[in-house]
């Protein structure tokens, strides 16, 4: 929020108008002063002169008086009379001339004219008419008097005359000036009127602009605040609701699940690691939070097997937690509500604003152990029957090779036994052993023929079958031998696949052989790409069909001949008997198996197996 203080152009216009009309008022009145001041001055210069003019008059009229004066005495005591009331008067009205003369009254030297012309008028009254009885002998002294006034008068006149012109003059300037004065006076007023208008307007809208602003602060102020205490909240709330979240989800896992901090204190627990630890210690109803892992975990262990095997997994733990190993996986047999169960115990590892946190995960991994045990078994198993499957071909091929030399001896001996002459001594006891020769043959070939009746799997254990189910079953319990030789493995199963009458254990046999088959060859011929890929479909409506393709090296047509041969190999440590096996077995169940003349880089066999026997 911007919270400087508001500067607007009115405001700076306003002060400037407002410097300039101060200025201009200034300067108007300093000129009216000047002008005021020139005008006094000319003023005071003339009245000067004047003053000086009628000081100089009254002196004459003075001195005419003081004649007059003079004269008094020698007259009548009715003229002295009234000659003494016309000088009083004469006195009056020159000091009535005197008091109204002066610098402060303008107007005074202007009627100086008017007070003086009724004395000049009664002096020349005098001096025409003579007075007082002052007559031809006394008429010198009024003549000189009325002629020094005489001769004064015009001057006087002009001078009072001029002095009225003057002053008028003056006085109207003055007016002017004063008018002017004025004008500008009441033009500085308006100016400054208005100026305190505009200020005042400036005032006002800058007043309500800061209290405007003012409220739009109060409320972003409010806003702000409403915001952050909203923000507060919600981030209360996504804190309970992570909490919650991680809460939930730690009880919707199975396993035992701990949470521990750097150092292996427990900060959290779900409630299957609280019954895990509380069922069998109470010490630690809350699953142990706020002790460290070791001690909580420790008192889980009750036999001695479980107290070893809890010893060595905290170990790994702790290594974790001290970052020398990333993570760590344990089994050990344990107590569960009085079960036993096989239990793994890893530790993975988080890091968060805080630091480094782990994972302690508990969990009942008895199920995978059962599957584990009986997959082994299974391979044992299956082992043992292509050990027996293998004894019993090698007996068949025996048998058959045995066979005929055996029926050779026991034509022979037939055969000794009539071109001999049977009534000798010699021919006696010679039938004799020959017979026995031939017995023996024959017991050999009987006891021979029976070894292969009983390898031509006349006995086979037969029944409707899910091939697919069975495929599925062999590729999960050679899964582990595929694994570590790095083939991958893919399933392509046709759906809704008849079931077969056939015996699952051999076509098993079968399926193990051709799949041992592809991952030795890609393994040893050290392929790039490992790649088994297993398909069932259905041929027509009377054959499945299983595809087995690797991407090995294939085979060298010079061998094509000797596939099925017993005892014909490529390996070292082979036996020559996986393919001719499968091949009596797929044949024995009525179907084929056979290799596919296949694309570059790809080795298929393929077998079939009737959908329904005959
Ligand atoms: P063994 O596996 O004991 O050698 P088999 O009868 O199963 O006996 O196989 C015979 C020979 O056929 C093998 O030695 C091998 O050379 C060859 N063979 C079988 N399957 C494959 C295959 N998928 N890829 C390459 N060669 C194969």
């Amino acid at each position: 929020m911007n919270d400087k203080p508001l500067s607007s152009p009115t405001n700076s216009w306003s002060v400037g108008i407002g410097i300039l009309l101060i200025l201009f008022g200034l300067g108007i009145a300093a000129y009216a002063y000047d002008s005021t001041t020139q005008i006094r001055e000319a003023l005071a210069e003339e009245i000067l002169e004047q003053q000086h003019d009628v000081s100089a008059l009254i002196q004459e009229y003075d001195g005419v008086m003081l004649a007059l004066e003079r004269k008094r005495f020698s007259s009548t005591p009715e003229n002295r009379e009234a000659f003494t009331s016309a000088i009083h008067s004469a006195q009056n009205q020159l000091e009535l001339m005197r008091s109204h003369y002066s610098f402060a009254r303008l107007d005074g030297a202007a009627k100086a004219h008017s007070y003086v012309k009724p004395i000049l008028e009664d002096i020349q009254q005098w001096t025409s008419q003579g007075i007082y009885d002052f007559s031809g002998e006394n008429k010198f002294v009024l003549d000189v008097a009325a002629e020094r006034l005489q001769e004064r008068y015009p001057v006087i006149r002009d001078i009072t005359l001029e002095t009225d012109a003057v002053a008028t003059e003056l006085i109207s300037q003055q007016t002017d000036s004063l008018e002017r004065f004025r004008d500008s006076l009441l033009l500085l007023i308006a100016s400054f009127v208005i100026l305190a208008l505009a200020l005042a307007a400036t005032l006002i809208r800058q007043r309500n602009l800061q209290t405007r602003l003012a409220a739009e602060q109060e409320l972003v102020a409010h806003r702000l605040i409403d915001a952050e205490t909203r923000g507060r909240q919600q981030a209360e709330e996504a804190q309970q609701g992570s909490e919650q979240f991680l809460r939930a989800t730690l009880n919707s896992l199975h396993s035992d699940i701990a949470i521990l901090d750097k150092d292996g204190i427990i900060t959290a627990v779900n409630t299957p690691w609280r019954k895990f630890v509380s069922g069998t210690n109470t010490q630690y109803k809350d699953g142990g939070v706020g002790h460290h892992y070791e001690t909580v975990f420790k008192a889980t262990a009750i036999t001695e097997l479980e107290r070893d095997g809890v010893s060595a997994a905290s170990k790994q733990i702790s290594e974790v937690l001290n970052n020398t190993r990333d993570s760590m996986f344990y089994e050990y047999p344990c107590h569960r509500d009085t079960k036993r169960q096989w239990s793994l115990v890893s530790v993975s590892i988080f890091n968060t604003e805080d630091g480094r946190h782990a994972v302690l995960a508990h969990e009942d991994v008895s199920e995978r152990k059962r599957l584990e045990e009986r997959d082994r078994r299974l391979r044992a198993e299956l082992a043992h029957v292509s050990r027996l499957t293998t004894a019993g071909e090698l007996a068949s091929g025996l048998a058959h090779e045995l066979n005929q030399p055996l029926t050779a001896i026991t034509h022979n001996c037939d055969a000794v036994m009539s071109s001999i002459d049977a009534d000798s001594e010699v021919g006696t006891e010679l039938v004799e052993t020959v017979h026995d020769i031939s017995e023996q043959a024959q017991r050999a070939g009987s006891i021979i023929r029976s070894m292969r009746q009983l390898v031509r799997k006349d006995t086979a254990d037969k029944a409707p079958t899910d091939l697919n189910k069975l495929v599925r079953e062999t590729v999960r319990l050679t899964a582990p031998e595929a694994r570590e030789k790095g083939v991958n493995v893919t399933l392509l199963l046709a759906e809704n696949l008849p079931w077969p009458v056939c015996d699952p254990v051999q076509i098993q046999q079968v399926l193990v052989n051709l799949e041992r088959n592809s991952v030795e060859a890609m393994w040893q011929g050290n392929s790039t790409v490992r790649e088994l890929s297993i398909e069932t479909s259905l041929s027509g409506s009377k054959w499945i069909e299983v595809c087995v393709s690797d991407t090995g090296p294939g085979i060298e047509p010079e061998f094509f001949s000797n596939l099925y041969t017993a005892f014909q190999t490529t390996k070292d440590g082979g036996m020559g008997l996986g393919l001719s096996i499968s091949r009596t077995i797929v044949e024995e169940h009525g179907g084929r198996l056979w290799l596919e003349p296949s694309a570059e880089g790809v080795t298929i066999f393929k077998f079939t197996i009737p959908t329904e026997q005959e």
